[in-house]
């Protein structure tokens, strides 16, 4: 796995001073990161590198993962889906179950000996309520799309969430009326790791060749979860808009996450609306496919995210790392990576995602130049040294509450 120095050439050496220094005022410190699973999605796939940076630098950090069952599951999907704004009855059966996990996790994971804990998204987020004596720093670190909330949820977990010290959002606009300070950090990739690392023709041709893509017309790209806020169906259509102009073919790519039980139906709605379309692939990618997906999104002539709620994005950052011009929906964080005609494009609907496809594989030096930016705009703001830096600063700043500066 790379370490912190190997970075040097992407960030310069400057950049890794200032992290290691920042690092020093933390050593020693022990910190605990929590969620609900350890493949799939975008907070796995940070925490798979945040945390052995952060011992690397001197910090004791853990990642638990909570254990939970199908009902729980079921109850946090619904969970996550009305935080981004889905209409869903819980009953109170739902939110003792919820509870009831929480507290058994509160119970099994170690965290007594904690100086910060991290709670990443709800699934875990009641645990805080069950270690009321903690002496730790606790913080509630939110991924996903917040804008509009089903109100009596909130209601519910807002009781859980002023418990924290504080709490982290990925852009402004999902932050909330709390008591306690509210940060922002955006999340990361790791441009070294299998997914995102370079790769020349050859080793693309050859990780591709298992799934016999005929290369012969343009190839449109969406990588995600199985997730109706991900909008796969409204990828076809769009691609079929497309298709009455250009002969292209479309590439849904993507496996399920443990903690969504909800996949599996929507992969059938998915694969129901492709029929028996030569020109959609649905491919099926196991957990750990990080090579493959770097080869899609090399391979791809266009890659799209039409989501219609969205956290961040990691798989917007991902292809604008590899020099792509990404078309997104217009929603969550994606609205911090795309801006349009500068880095990528931005849709709200099926006609406007098809037009933005026809228009990037009719102007291929366009989308070149787009392209170009936007991994220059993801080196500055979006690789997993600025979010080591972000959480490293976050330590002080919980050791320091109420300074406005701290001395390095
Ligand atoms: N991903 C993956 N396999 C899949 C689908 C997605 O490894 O089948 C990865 C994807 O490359 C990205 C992350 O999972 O790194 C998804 O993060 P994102 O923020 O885009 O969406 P989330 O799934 O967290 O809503």
């Amino acid at each position: 796995m790379p370490g912190l120095n190997d970075y040097k050439d992407i960030i310069g050496e400057k950049n890794i001073n200032q992290i290691k220094s920042l690092a020093r005022l933390s050593k020693g410190k022990k910190v605990v990161m929590v969620n609900s699973t350890r493949n799939g999605g975008g907070v796995a796939e940070i925490l798979h590198r945040l945390v052995p940076l952060l011992n690397e630098l001197g910090i004791d950090c853990r990642w638990e993962v909570i254990g939970c069952n199908e009902d729980f599951f079921n109850i946090t999907k619904n969970i996550h889906n009305a935080l981004q704004g889905d209409r869903i009855n819980f009953s109170p059966e739902d939110y003792a179950e919820y509870l009831r996990v929480n507290e058994e996790n509160s119970r099994s994971i170690d965290l007594d000996d904690a100086d910060v804990v991290i709670i990443h998204d709800p699934q875990p987020l009641a645990i805080r309520h069950f270690h009321k004596n903690s002496k730790a720093k606790w913080v509630w670190r939110c991924h996903i799309d917040m804008s509009r909330p089903d109100l009596s949820l909130w209601k519910f977990l807002r009781k859980y969430i002023i418990e924290y010290d504080s709490s982290i959002f990925s852009i402004a606009k999902f932050s909330k009326s709390l008591r306690h300070p509210q940060y922002l950090i955006a999340p990361s990739i790791d441009p070294l790791s299998e997914k995102n690392r370079f790769m020349d023709k050859n080793e693309i041709k050859k990780v591709l060749s298992p799934f016999k893509i005929p290369d012969h017309k343009p190839i449109i790209l969406q990588v995600s979860r199985f997730d109706r806020f991900k909008d796969p169906v409204g990828v076809i259509k769009a691609t079929r808009l497309v298709k009455k102009e250009i002969d292209c073919r479309l590439i849904l790519a993507g496996g399920t996450a443990s903690d969504d039980p909800q996949g599996k139906g929507v992969l059938e709605e998915v694969t129901r609306e492709a029929g028996n379309d030569p020109d959609i692939m649905i491919l099926p990618l196991k957990p750990n496919s990080d090579i493959e997906i770097n080869a899609l999104q090399r391979k791809a002539d266009v890659i799209i995210q039409k989501s219609i709620k969205e956290g961040f994005g990691l798989v917007v950052t991902e292809a604008m790392w590899k020099e792509k011009a990404v078309i997104g929906g217009e929603v969550g964080g994606i609205t911090i990576q795309l801006f349009n005609h500068r880095t990528g494009f931005m849709v709200n609907s099926i006609e406007g995602a098809a037009y933005r496809i026809r228009y990037l594989i009719n102007r291929p030096q366009v989308a070149k130049k787009i392209g170009k930016k936007a991994k220059l705009f993801v080196t500055q703001n979006f690789l997993i040294t600025r979010h080591l830096r972000d959480y490293l600063a976050l330590f002080s700043i919980l050791d320091n509450p109420g300074k406005n500066i701290i001395y390095v």
